[in-house]
């Protein structure tokens, strides 16, 4: 096997740590060595330029499925109408349709330098492009309403560890759209296949009213649709405390949006130590608010990002979130949005040990992104702001 290095002015090895002038050693895929100095076997040297490496993106919340509704449906008319247009629409959609625009969208994600990500799928069409796509990270098959199937278990081919790190599991919608019966089930048999959970929550104000009362324009919208909410056990303290009750905060859960979390929501998250998603533009898109950001990273949760669909956010690019944050919160380090989007991601999606920072051992993916910048500090800042001068390089060995 032949060893390859990569250089540039700077490399961040992880968010706390960026290197000047050193080399990353790659040989069959994998990290071998970072380095000052180029190992004596190395058989290529590859000079990216003056900008700056990072490892590569991980998109911790997508639904690639509804990629065909991009610039589809209006953000204008509120949360409900806005789901209400995408369920019509997805069911009148020809799924030849759904699945080509999956995988357009898929590729163009792989070339924004993310390989690894949490695919949503309701429908169950982008199975076989995440696999197609070699992806690394997780496909959740996504229940909701009331059906728990008789005996349902997990699939022993589930469980499958391929050499990219690909699990398939389950999530559950959200706690206004799902039983608690099916999200209590669902979860107890990923947690007994050591897979991860995930759950929107607390994502609209429209669910808040609903968990907390029983009542309002989601009790109607569910009534519409045939959905029986009476044994759902509510009205709830918040979204949150309902799936605390129902043990469902735990390592291997992510907890999608909580755009309308308070801080006690979130203490009871670190307490369990269940992660936690973010999709701000698609959060600011439907809902005209952001979530607790700077609470949640004073609390030491573990935060990723994630982009939800192009049916609520323009692209799929995780700079795109933290260019969007580093705008809305200029005191939030660049330190913390790159753990954001990368290592916390592989954390939440239990696969850090490959994934996730530039170090020996890890899988050999990263991203030269060329910005201009003469210390290291300015280049990262720069780099997770989008200030680029030219097209970014994703060095993916498993494409
Ligand atoms: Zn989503």
């Amino acid at each position: 096997m032949s060893i390859t290095a990569y250089k540039a002015r700077f490399i961040a090895v992880n968010p706390k740590k960026i290197l000047k002038n050193e080399y990353i050693h790659i040989e069959a895929g994998t990290i071998i060595e970072v380095s000052p100095r180029i190992l004596p076997q190395t058989e290529r040297v590859i000079n990216l330029g003056d900008g700056i490496i990072i490892s590569a993106l991980i998109n911790t919340h997508t639904h690639l499925e509804l990629s065909a509704f991009k610039n589809q449906i209006s953000y204008k008319y509120g949360f409900k109408k806005w789901v209400k247009t995408l369920l019509e629409k997805r069911e009148n959609t020809d799924k030849k349709i759904l699945i080509d625009a999956a995988k357009k969208a898929a590729i163009e994600l792989l070339n924004t330098g993310c390989a690894v990500c949490a695919e949503i799928s309701t429908l169950k069409l982008t199975k076989q492009i995440f696999a197609e796509l070699n992806f690394a990270g997780v496909w959740f098959e996504e229940k909701l309403k009331n059906d728990l199937p008789d005996n349902f278990k997990i699939n022993k081919t589930d469980r499958i560890k391929t050499r990219q790190n690909r699990y398939y599991s389950y999530a559950g919608h959200a706690p206004h759209t799902t039983s608690p019966f099916l999200l209590a089930g669902l979860k107890k048999e990923t947690k007994k296949a050591g897979l991860p959970f995930s759950i929107h929550t607390a994502e609209s104000a429209e669910e808040t009213e609903f968990i907390t009362t029983g009542k309002g324009e989601w009790a109607e919208f569910l009534a519409e649709r045939n959905v029986d909410y009476k044994g759902w056990g509510l009205p709830a303290k918040s979204s949150v405390s309902h799936l605390e009750n129902l043990n469902i905060l735990d390592r291997l859960t992510i907890l999608v949006h909580l755009t309308f979390a308070s801080e006690e929501d979130l203490r009871i998250i670190k307490k369990r130590g269940a992660n936690i998603c973010l999709c701000p533009r698609s959060n600011y898109n439907l809902h005209d608010k952001l979530p607790s950001i700077e609470t949640i990273l004073k609390l030491g949760i573990n935060a990723c990002f994630g982009t939800d669909s192009l049916a609520s956010a323009d692209t799929l690019d995780i700079l795109d979130e933290t260019a969007f944050i580093a705008k809305k919160f200029p005191e939030i380090s660049a330190e913390k949005l790159l753990g954001m989007a990368t290592i916390n991601g592989a954390k939440a999606l239990g696969i850090e040990e490959s994934y996730g920072t530039i170090e020996k051992g890890k899988k050999a993916f990263f991203l030269y992104l060329p910005v201009k910048a003469s210390d290291k500090k300015a280049a990262l800042k720069a780099a997770l702001r989008k200030q680029f001068n030219g097209k970014r390089v994703f060095i993916d060995s498993f494409q």
